[in-house]
């Protein structure tokens, strides 16, 4: 089974939408979601315009607000604060990576709970940690949600999870352990990293390395899940060698077309959320 990203992104946008329409038929006012981007960094730049069109889409307000490369963590802090205040702003989104001169978890920090949106902060981190309720960063829940719509079981799986970043690799063990899989996480100083992605039931790559897990890590019949988004040639391509490990597995997604599509989806989905739990609807 190829799982298909754009298929299932749209049928979370779809509901997304009906939500967001419910939304505001009870409240009068439309979800917002504020996002904030400093410097020129070009994939961000382009991350960020696919996030607009997707609120356009399912009816939420959004607003870029733009700082320059050289801004000061004091001006930084002072937008997000500013965000964190405003009643019509229901999410916050800073768009990563910042200028290297600025300190991220500074900047996130300031985003209360309720309006971290992205799940980056130290709170949200540490409240699905606990297992307690929490904004969850949107590209392991996108792929939490690829993996329940195409029918993958993950309740008692073996999931392996390459990569260790705060941003997916950690979030995403945590989400498959909450789903009550056995998980294994593998890093740059993992030793024997083959043998144990070769046990594997659920493979996770998220190491941001081209066509880095190769027909001989997987194991026959597993579900490979493809976080990474990688340029080749021009061309997008993920961290598995998907030609030689499709005729293998039992399910994998493509790159394009798969973990990415869905992302941007789930991100709208948690602004509507954030707005329904603030306004009680
Ligand atoms: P990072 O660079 O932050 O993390 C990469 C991880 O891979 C690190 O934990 C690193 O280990 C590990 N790693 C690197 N080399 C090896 C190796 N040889 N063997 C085992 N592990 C290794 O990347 P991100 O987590 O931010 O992103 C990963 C990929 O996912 C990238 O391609 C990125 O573009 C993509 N991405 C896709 C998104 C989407 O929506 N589809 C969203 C975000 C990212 P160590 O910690 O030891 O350095």
């Amino acid at each position: 089974m190829i799982i298909d990203g754009k298929a299932i992104a749209q049928e979370v946008r779809a509901e997304v939408k009906t939500r967001s329409a419910a939304f505001f038929e009870r409240t009068g006012r439309r979800a917002g979601l504020a996002v904030v981007l400093i410097g020129e960094d070009p994939a961000s730049l382009v991350y960020v315009r696919n996030k607009m069109t997707a609120c356009e889409e399912v009816g939420i307000n959004s607003e870029t607000y733009r700082l320059p490369q050289a801004a000061s963590q004091a001006e930084a802090d002072a937008l997000v604060s500013a965000l964190a205040c405003d009643p019509s702003v229901d999410g916050i989104l800073v768009q990563l990576p910042l200028p290297a001169h600025l300190d991220a978890q500074e900047i996130l920090a300031r985003i209360p709970p309720e309006k971290d949106v992205d799940g980056f902060s130290a709170y949200s981190m540490g409240n699905l940690t606990l297992g307690l309720p929490a904004s969850v960063a949107c590209t392991p829940s996108g792929v939490m949600e690829l993996l329940q719509r195409s029918g993958v079981t993950v309740r008692g799986k073996h999931a392996v999870v390459l990569g260790r970043s705060n941003i997916v690799g950690k979030p995403m063990a945590l989400l498959l352990l909450a789903a009550d899989a056995t998980v294994t996480i593998c890093h740059s100083k993992t030793t024997d990293l083959k043998s144990l992605c070769c046990t594997a039931d659920i493979l996770v790559a998220a190491v941001g390395k081209p066509r880095f897990v190769t027909a001989d890590m997987v194991k026959e019949g597993a579900a490979v899940i493809d976080v990474g988004i990688n340029r080749v040639d021009g061309k997008l391509c993920g961290d598995v060698k998907y030609a030689e490990a499709e005729p293998i597995v039992e399910a994998i997604t493509p790159v394009p077309g798969g973990v990415g599509s869905v992302t941007t989806s789930v991100l709208v989905g948690h602004v509507v959320e954030a707005a329904m739990r603030k306004a009680n609807a």
